[in-house]
């Protein structure tokens, strides 16, 4: 079938020369009649010159190329597409006996705009951000199920609360190919229940895998508080670094029990562990002074969207301020931010402004950021997201 064509108004193909993948509305001089949603499109410029191929969609962001040429995509190109994330993957060490979770693709960072995907084990979880990848969802599963130093057996889709609203697309999270086999992964050696069913994300959070490493790194006799812990993760490194307690705070009852029963995958019957079910805010105002000497604070995307910016940094600088104001003498912070809307520099300023409110002596140890299974595309610094810093606390 011939694709059809979206043509650019003069001169709004610079961004694509230099290889940014997206072509916002603005851009658009006029398409082509009778393209849908989802459709793969070629980009043309106002000199008539192709100059990418890549998915349509209604919205600010009209087309996300796959290509920067006329490339046929099919079950070839993502086979091909995939086995490239996966000999990163690999080259990185991510596979191992002992290490089973990792993210396999990560959109524009592999090249793959509008999909995301994270393993556990023989499991894959698939997730479609665009309506043309979740036309393509079989194709990308079919090719997973091929990839050469990987046995994916059952791959789940799971793109209710990814899609954009509007397209009314109405997915349906379920297996495409296989069914449900052990959920229980591995990452550096610990193990975890993965809830790909009903969790958020694709299950568990991935993306702090080396930050979790550090942590175990800095536990050994302190007293931990994990704040907004979800499934645990940060919890049962502390653990594992020899905390001599830690609390894992969440307000979601659901994540609670998920950690619990992550703990007690990991170290059966040991009471250095407590989880509480309650909102951060409420706890870190009425916990006592000292209490803790190694916090960590991993909240939520504060700042969904530009809009939300302002509220978001206060929000950072307040539950930073409550731990600098209670956290113990020579104690260690590690604070982050997950919100794409939020510079480094931003984040940094607000973490900054709640130091200065408590006139604590801060020192930044580290500087944190995404690991390298998920990688940003050099042309598309959108990619980076997430923010963290290492502190000591005099
Ligand atoms: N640190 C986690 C990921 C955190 S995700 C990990 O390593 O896996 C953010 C978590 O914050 C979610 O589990 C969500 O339930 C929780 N959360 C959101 N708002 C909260 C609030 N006001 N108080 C406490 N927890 C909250």
């Amino acid at each position: 079938m011939e694709l059809k064509n979206i043509y650019l108004k003069r001169g709004k193909e610079d961004s694509l020369r230099r290889y940014h993948p997206w072509v916002f509305s603005g851009a658009i001089h006029h398409i082509d009649e009778g393209i849908e949603e989802g459709d793969v499109v070629r980009v043309i410029t106002a000199e008539g010159e192709l100059i990418g191929t890549g998915h349509f969609q209604i919205g600010s962001i009209s087309v996300r190329i796959l290509d920067f040429s006329d490339r046929t995509i099919d079950q070839n190109f993502y086979a091909e597409r995939l086995q490239e994330a996966l000999n990163l993957r690999i080259a990185l060490k991510l596979l191992r006996e002992d290490n089973t979770a990792f993210r396999l693709v990560h959109g524009e960072g592999d090249f793959l705009p509008g999909l995301v995907i994270d393993v556990y084990g023989n499991t894959a979880v698939l997730q479609a951000h665009s309506p043309g990848m979740h036309y393509h969802r079989k194709m990308i599963a079919e090719a997973l199920t091929h990839l050469d130093g990987l046995e994916i057996k059952n791959v789940y889709y799971k793109s209710e609360t990814t899609l954009p609203f509007k397209a009314q697309l109405d997915p349906v999270n379920d297996y495409i190919i296989g069914k449900f086999d052990t959920n229980i992964a591995r990452e550096n050696g610990l193990l975890f229940y993965v809830d790909w069913l009903k969790g958020q994300k694709t299950g568990f959070f991935v993306d702090q895998r080396y930050n979790r490493s550090l942590l175990e790194h800095y536990s050994a006799g302190r007293r931990v508080l994990n704040m907004f812990c979800y499934t645990g993760g940060f919890s049962f490194y502390a653990m594992r670094g020899g905390a001599t307690l830690v609390h894992s705070v969440d307000s979601s009852a659901k994540a609670v029990s998920l950690t619990e029963q992550n703990v007690q995958l990991n170290f059966p019957t040991d009471a250095r562990h407590k989880a509480f079910a309650e909102d951060a805010f409420k706890f870190l105002e009425n916990m006592e002074k000292d209490a803790y000497d190694l916090i960590i604070l991993d909240p939520p995307a504060f700042a969904k969207h530009r809009s939300a910016l302002k509220n978001a940094l206060r929000g950072y600088q307040r539950i930073n301020a409550q731990a600098f104001s209670k956290i113990a003498h020579g104690g260690i912070l590690f604070t982050f931010s997950c919100s794409q809307a939020v510079t480094k520099e931003q984040f940094r300023l607000a973490v900054f402004s709640a130091a200065a409110q408590t006139g604590r002596k801060v020192r930044i140890l580290h500087q944190l950021t995404q690991p390298a299974d998920h990688p940003i595309n050099i042309y598309h610094p959108e990619g980076e997201y997430l923010k963290g810093l290492i502190l000591y606390v005099e």
